[in-house]
């Protein structure tokens, strides 16, 4: 059963079903939108329910980050190093996350992913997907799994579960074995509450051939498919999406107009992962706007790993797809929120619309562009999931005391569970 909350004194409330609402205000019933509008129309009877007072701050949808890699061990600082200066640092790549996060203990694994979960929270993500792929052995793949499981659970955050079995053929293995081993892992891995597949097809990764039956034979097994494509080449991969009618194709750095068209009339939603394109120094945005106009469904992810994306703030990545890639703010907010939500199929979420779950942001600002033009500064002052306030900054100087009546909840008291 979800929370029931009413959030008052919304300077600007963005549901995605109606217009914007100024001085507005929110019910949240049993975890999910029961009414939104204008706080003087507030519908009588809410005087039970526990008030949140937003004094006066934006709010929006929670952020539906949906492509992270979330649970590993180790570091890649020598990567890092290695990419500001090539001469003075050599790069350890993803054979060394393999080695540290199978080196770790499943204690410290949970541990590790459990801090990222709670981060992303804090910057206000209230749904999440989180692959497995450092592992690269069936037993190791199944392991992370059951890892994630553990670290979801008894978390406010809802997190979708990837298989990502085929993210690189491990060292000294057979190609084609090691693509039958991956795909004679599917019905376990479903039973251990992956919900979807993933191929990293890529130039070094897996062929386009090798995806195709690798995500066939998934869709056969119950699994719905992701792919990550024409992110260091273009291979081909965005047609195959395309063609399978994945549920997405993502990163698309190098994707062509043609292949932009073919992803919208297949209704394949394109993942930007900008702070991956940052990160890896590639200087490529143009993607995002050629994928746009051609009217593909837009999301935007932290694409949250180790060695190319270590960041959990979905935030960043909005300010990112808007400066870098040049989206207006209103598009990618869309794409943060509903377009994630497009990506993995749940329609419940993603909006502020009446019987969607309520999975809503208080903004430290009073209006939503001020999270895209205020850099470097805490973006949100409130996560809430299913109607429970689950995480908020204790230094926002916008929250006051409210005087309201006594079962006010004041953003000025601390009452978040994550830490
Ligand atoms: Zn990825």
């Amino acid at each position: 059963m979800g929370g029931s909350l009413v959030v008052r004194r919304i300077g600007r409330l963005t549901t995605w079903t109606t217009p914007r609402v100024e001085d507005a205000a929110l019910v949240v019933r049993d975890g999910a939108v029961a009414w939104a509008g204008a706080d003087r129309d507030l519908p009588p009877g809410v005087g039970d329910l526990e008030e949140l007072d937003a004094c006066g701050a934006a709010v929006i949808p929670g952020f539906v980050d949906c492509h992270t890699h979330a649970i590993w061990a180790g570091d890649r600082r020598a990567d890092f190093l290695a990419r500001l200066d090539a001469a003075a640092y050599t790069p350890e790549g993803i054979a060394s996350t393999v080695a540290a996060t199978g080196a770790a203990t499943d204690e410290e694994l949970v541990g590790l992913t459990h801090r990222r979960l709670a981060a992303m929270m804090a910057s206000g993500t209230t749904t999440a997907e989180v692959k497995s792929g450092y592992g690269l052995t069936p037993e190791a793949e199944l392991r992370l799994l059951s890892a994630i499981e553990q670290a979801v659970l008894g978390e406010a955050l809802h997190v979708e579960a990837t298989y990502l079995g085929a993210h690189v053929v491990p060292d000294g293995r057979e190609r084609s074995a090691y693509v039958e081993e991956v795909i004679a892992t599917l019905p376990q891995a479903r039973r251990l509450g992956a919900r979807w597949c993933d191929v990293f097809c890529d130039d070094g990764a897996f062929t386009v051939e090798e995806a195709r039956r690798i995500l066939t034979a998934a869709a056969a097994a119950g699994l719905g498919t992701r792919i990550h494509a024409e992110q260091l080449a273009l291979t081909g991969a965005a047609t195959l999406a395309a063609e399978l009618r994945c549920a997405s194709a993502d990163h698309l750095d190098h994707v062509t107009a043609p292949d932009a068209f073919a992803l919208a009339n297949a209704g394949v939603v394109g993942v930007l992962v900008p702070v991956a394109s940052l990160y890896s120094r590639s200087q490529r945005w143009s993607h995002a706007v050629t994928l746009r106009d051609a009217g593909v469904t837009l999301a935007i992810a932290t694409d949250c790993n180790p060695g190319t994306s270590w960041c959990e703030s979905m935030p960043y990545a909005v300010q990112l797809a808007c400066l870098c890639m040049s989206l207006g703010v209103d598009d990618a907010l869309r794409a943060a929120t509903l377009g994630g939500a497009a990506a993995l199929g749940l329609h419940d979420r993603g909006h502020l619309g009446v019987g969607a779950r309520g999975d809503l942001l208080v903004l430290a600002g009073d209006h939503e562009v001020d999270l895209v033009a205020h850099l470097g500064a805490p973006a949100v002052a409130a996560t809430v999931i299913g109607g429970r306030v689950v995480s908020e900054s204790k230094s926002s100087p916008r929250r006051v005391a409210s005087s309201a009546p006594t079962s006010t909840k004041s953003l000025s008291q601390p009452v978040g569970t994550s830490a």
